[in-house]
């Protein structure tokens, strides 16, 4: 290499730190999310396809209960029309009003599973109906996770990479960073809602936008330690590229 250089500050350090902190958390948080709508997809699905079941359950044992009261209700319709032509045939008093009465009694019992059978075709037709309605539903979650399961997938797996891969980075620059300091650093980061390190710009800490002490600021300028904002207790860095004229 050859030439001039400098090694980075700590405070550099722990600049550069808190950057690869902050992609970690925004990439495992992505990672989290998309993992929780894969599984509200999946739940969702799951719960849809259940109920769809049910649904099928219950218009299947409709549609058996139909075709049995259809069995039974043609059965006594042929009894009853043979009944009636035997009637006309009996001579004897006492037979006839037995006979008679036995057709009364298979008019009734028709009327009753006539009017049950009309409720059961209603009841089918509303089965049919939810059951339709259902499937259609359970397709379009279907459609849905396939739609976006393929692309959510692949960013779990992209982020899941970046992860690793800053993971390392981190633990690269901790290699190089004062110990205290680092402890410090992971201290303030969890008081201070994952900002240990700011800027002073203009002679004001972009933390909490209060105006540094003059000679604080000009310690800070040098680049040699590490102060703390006297009022957000955060890490001051000074950016010595960055305009100080506004
Ligand atoms: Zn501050």
């Amino acid at each position: 290499m050859g030439g001039r250089f400098t090694l980075p500050s700590q405070i550099d350090l722990l600049v550069q730190l808190q950057e690869v902190d902050q992609v970690l958390r925004a990439n495992t948080q992505a990672v989290e999310s998309s993992e929780g709508r894969l599984a509200d997809l999946e739940e969702a699905y799951r719960l849809k396809s259940v109920a769809t079941d049910e649904a099928r359950t219950t218009s299947s044992a409709l549609g058996t209960r139909q075709r049995d009261l259809e069995g039974r209700l043609q059965v006594a319709e042929e009894k009853m029309k043979d009944r009636r032509m035997r009637v006309t045939r009996i001579r004897n008093d006492k037979e006839l009003g037995l006979a008679r009465r036995e057709v009364d009694l298979l008019k009734e019992e028709i009327t009753t599973m006539e009017s049950e059978l009309q409720q059961v075709y209603e009841q089918v037709e509303a089965a049919t109906t939810a059951l339709v309605g259902l499937e259609g539903e359970l397709k379009g979650l279907a459609d849905e996770r396939e739609a976006e399961a393929l692309a959510l997938k692949e960013t779990v797996e992209r982020l899941g990479e970046a992860i690793e891969r800053d993971r390392g980075r981190r633990q690269q620059i901790l290699g190089t960073v004062d110990e205290s300091l680092r402890s410090r650093y992971e201290m303030i980061l969890s008081r201070r809602g994952g900002v240990a390190v700011v800027a002073v710009r203009n002679g004001t800490c972009e933390g909490c936008r209060m105006r540094v002490p003059p000679q604080l600021y000009n310690q800070i300028q040098r680049n040699e330690q590490v102060f703390l904002c006297p009022s957000c207790q955060r890490m001051l860095h000074w950016r010595p590229e960055q305009s100080e004229a506004s």
